[in-house]
């Protein structure tokens, strides 16, 4: 190429990279609500007033956003969201999950290379397991976006978050995680992120008075006798955890119990904490450098807290929705304050659904709707192999959608015998014929192909193998069995756990549509790799969300 071609092939190379910097937002903002079921935005749509309702109505609102895995958790969730990548390449099947003997949570990192740090910045946990991203199999959209920053553009990732899986799943292993220690009290992250912890958080610790914490209390967003309130079953506590409303009692914090800030970090004052430092984290970390873009999760996790313990009907669940509500409008305020509002990109969506509390669905007349508890299952399993083929305790544990079985004693035997009690199992599940519609070993699940987004294909999408467990099933709707015997979960392929909202805002660029098509969550972060001018997470496979990105060239 001659001279002047060269020339000319580097000044279009250099105008289209400014364009492209251009693009980019100085600050991208993804709100992910913890257990925010599509349905409930369309049940509190009314009431919500403020930061929800600001983004919903100006944003790109996509109304059958799904998740395609059968059993939703935060883990695999948030892990879908920042990866686009479904469990079967990213690992992260469940919450926790069994290797062996081996209890593994989804952020457990037993290297010594993730030690857990002091909130009050006096150096790290020695003798609690690290956590980290290390279990996650493949990169997300935080790890691509610190990948490619370099010369002129450089991306700065956080994630906060009130749990740590939360924070972990989204900020990967190149974005910086930060989450309330929940057994010592205070934000914090682990060396995976910071060799230290930064001053900015210690001190944020201590202006909180976070090691002191000693009361709560819960006080409506609304008055009580407000419309806003006025839903069937939410004064219901027959099947909830406390039996009661929390509402207005104040609660103490006992500090030498290992559950001391559980209730605490479910209520709204914890959200309104994280709220807190979602507005210090930017005051530290976001500057006026052109160069510089700021990408921030926050990762709200007070509903799900909640919601498992009271359902998603009760007093507690909704008025939460509205504090996170208002807590979303004061972030939103304060950025407002400090970046212009067209270079701003909003995003809020949730790591998976709710089903109501299955009782009080059967006291609705849905009359079959259950609840079987896993351990008298497991143990009557257990007995009847046992009678049957004389070994004992061959199912070792259960996590939702799963059973684990005991590979060391089932591999040792002969192979007919072993696919003799596989079937068994399968066939005891399937005796339970009110609540399970279907079951298979993992082989099954592995060598079937089922028809593209049938139920079937959600539970494959979610085996890997080592870690997913062994005999699968899968409930019929408004069931479930679980190891408590009051609240509720989200374990199911249905649309109540699969459902989120997904909205997209950005003022003068993506903005006012709603798109009633069919998308997946696994596109979000695709989407935001093309926004963001980034390459897509290594393993995500779908396309962009649609409505958004064609324009036309000049
Ligand atoms: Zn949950």
């Amino acid at each position: 190429m001659c001279k002047w071609g060269i020339r000319l092939l580097l000044i279009s190379f250099v105008m289209l990279s400014l364009e492209a910097k251009k693009d980019v937002p100085k600050l991208t903002v993804i709100f992910v609500v913890d257990q925010l079921a599509y349905n409930t935005i369309q049940k509190l749509m009314p009431y919500l007033k403020n930061g929800i309702n600001f983004l919903h109505k100006n944003g790109v609102n996509y109304t059958n956003a799904f998740f395609k895995h059968a059993s939703t958790a935060t883990g695999v969730g948030h892990v879908c969201i920042s990866t686009g990548a479904q469990a079967r390449e990213h690992g992260i099947v469940n919450n926790k999950w069994w290797e062996g003997d081996l209890t593994v949570h989804v952020e457990d990192d037993r290297t010594g290379n993730a030690k857990i740090l002091k909130a009050d910045g006096t150096g790290v946990w020695e003798d609690r397991i690290g956590k980290s991203a290390i279990n996650i199999m493949v990169d997300g959209i935080s790890d691509q976006l610190c990948m490619h920053s370099y010369h002129d553009l450089n991306f700065n990732v956080y994630s906060v978050s009130l749990k740590p899986r939360a924070a972990i799943c989204t900020a990967g292993k190149l974005g910086k995680a930060i989450w309330f220690d929940r057994l010592k009290g205070g934000f914090t992250s682990s060396n995976a992120y910071f060799k230290e912890l930064p001053e900015w958080i210690v001190g944020f610790n201590k202006d909180k008075n976070l090691f002191n914490l000693e009361k709560f209390k819960w006080d409506l967003r609304f008055k009580k006798d407000a419309k806003a309130y006025n839903f069937p079953n939410i004064d219901n506590y027959k099947y909830t955890r406390f039996g009661k409303s929390i509402i207005g009692q104040e609660f103490e914090i006992d500090k030498s119990s290992k559950s001391a800030y559980d209730l605490f970090l479910a209520t709204p004052s914890a959200d309104k904490l994280l709220t807190n430092l979602v507005i210090k984290t930017l005051e530290q970390n976001l500057n006026d450098s052109d160069n510089e873009k700021f990408v921030l999760w926050v990762c709200l996790s007070s509903l799900d807290k909640i919601g498992h313990s009271m359902g998603p009907d009760s007093l507690e669940s909704i008025d939460m929705v509205y504090h996170i509500d208002k807590h979303i409008e004061e972030i939103i305020n304060y950025i407002y304050t400090k970046v212009k509002s067209e270079d701003v990109l909003f995003a809020l969506t949730a790591d998976h659904g709710v089903e109501p509390i299955a009782e009080i669905v059967k006291d609705m007349g849905y009359y079959p709707a259950t609840r079987l508890y896993s351990k008298e299952l497991l143990e009557k399993f257990n007995k009847e192999l046992s009678a049957k083929f004389n070994i004992e305790n061959i199912i070792k544990k259960f996590k939702e959608p799963a059973f684990y079985l005991d590979n060391a004693k089932l591999n040792a035997l002969d192979p007919k015998l072993k696919k003799e009690i596989l079937d068994e199992i399968k066939q005891l599940l399937l005796n339970e014929k009110d609540v399970i519609a279907r079951a298979w070993t993992f082989d099954e699940l592995l060598n079937s192909t089922f028809p593209k987004n049938s139920l079937e294909s959600f539970f494959k999408n979610q085996l890997y193998a080592g870690r997913s467990g062994d005999i699968f099933f899968q409930f019929r709707p408004y069931n479930y069995i679980v190891s408590y015997q009051t609240g509720t979960s989200h374990l199911s392929p249905y649309a109540y756990d699969r459902q989120v909202p997904l909205i997209i805002y950005q003022k003068g660029k993506f903005e006012k549509k709603i798109i009633h098509k069919n998308v997946s969550v696994l596109q979000f972060p695709v989407t935001l790799a093309n926004i963001l001018n980034v390459p897509r997470p290594s393993a995500s496979t779908v396309g962009v969300l649609p409505g958004l990105l064609s324009k036309k060239i000049d």
